[in-house]
């Protein structure tokens, strides 16, 4: 059955109250292609704006395997129990890629799944790290304006996606496997320089590696220059799947909050967000505005091949198409 075009009215309205079924649908908006929803998706999200911001947004990262989601389903049962509304995001640029995220795959959280207070929604398959940085965000906003007071956002530990996640959230937590060593090499280094907590996982089956992984990691942050003065990122270790050590995460997670409301840093580090993000639209939207016009298609490809085979060089195919912006659009 085709569903009854929802009103923008009608969207704001049913986010207000809170309505799932509504909010499901303006994030099926927002991750839409076709240019009347993003229409009304803005509309939807200028309307909502005066009632977002309101979330605890934390980021959370790591290897396939490392128990992201057995930690989500504990962690979340934890804080719906204590009260509080829980969203959880996934962000997978490579799902398109890989056909299907694994990533927030509600049967990978059973009993959150079906908890009235928590809402999961698997990552958008838009395949392409600009247009799931700028769903994510806006679903952030959607989840803040429906009353979600903790909002989740899970990555999986692949390149730029978690340094996107942490430029959207205020806390960063990065999951980790006990046995550190081959740990700290490449791309997980990167990870530790915008971590505020790292937690060493499976603490359960290993106590004495995860001990280990512990101590490196920690002496690995004390090197690192912290993100701000009032904050030192530590590690400690925790079991997800017996429920150990999850109240001190998020007993970290508000004292870290309370540390940066008190300096002054946590609305500072919001507007900063705020500012980035425009930023990056504008490239982004500028970029796919531009390529989008048929003249620039078609003569970008064949500069594209031009380079390619050493025909041409970088700096006069760029100039060539910035040549085009001033001409008047065929
Ligand atoms: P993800 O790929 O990061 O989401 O990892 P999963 O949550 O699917 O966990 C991968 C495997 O590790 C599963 O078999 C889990 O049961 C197991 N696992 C997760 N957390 C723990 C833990 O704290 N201790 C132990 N012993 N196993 C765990």
């Amino acid at each position: 059955v085709r569903r009854r075009v929802l009103s923008t009215d009608e969207i704001v309205d049913g986010i207000l109250a809170g309505d799932r079924t509504i909010l499901s649908r303006a994030i099926t908006l927002v991750e839409s292609r076709n240019a009347r929803h993003f229409d009304q998706a803005q509309d939807v999200l200028s309307r909502l704006m005066p009632h977002t911001g309101g979330s605890q947004r934390i980021g959370i990262t790591g290897v396939p395997g490392v128990g992201k989601s057995t930690f989500i389903e504990a962690f979340g049962k934890n804080l719906t129990k204590a009260g509080k509304k829980v969203a959880v995001l996934a962000v997978d640029p490579t799902s398109a890629r890989s056909g299907g995220s694994i990533l927030g795959d509600k049967t990978r959280m059973n009993e959150l799944s079906i908890d009235p207070n928590a809402y999961i929604r698997p990552s958008p398959s838009s395949g392409y790290l600009g247009g799931v940085n700028r769903m994510t965000r806006e679903t952030i906003l959607l989840c803040e304006a429906a009353g979600f007071d903790v909002v989740l956002v899970e990555t999986v530990g692949a390149g730029q996606s978690e340094t996107m996640v942490a430029q959207m959230t205020d806390f960063f937590l990065v999951l980790m496997l006990p046995g550190a060593g081959d740990e700290l090499q490449g791309i997980k280094k990167g990870v530790l320089e915008i971590a505020d907590l790292i937690a060493v996982n499976k603490a359960d089956a290993d106590p004495a590696k995860a001990r280990e992984a512990k101590r490196e990691y920690s002496s690995a942050l004390r090197i690192l220059q912290p993100s701000s003065h009032h904050w030192r990122p530590q590690s400690i270790m925790v079991s997800a799947l017996i429920n150990d050590g999850l109240d001190q995460v998020w007993d970290l997670i508000n004292q870290h909050r309370t540390i940066m409301e008190n300096e002054g840093e946590f609305a500072a580090k919001r507007a900063r967000q705020q500012r980035d993000w425009m930023w990056t639209m504008l490239r982004d939207r500028l970029l796919e505005t531009f390529t989008a016009r048929q003249d620039v298609a078609g003569r970008l490809k064949a500069l594209e091949a031009d380079v390619l085979a050493g025909s041409t060089n970088p700096t006069a195919a760029v100039e060539e198409m910035l040549g085009l912006i001033k001409s008047p659009q065929k």
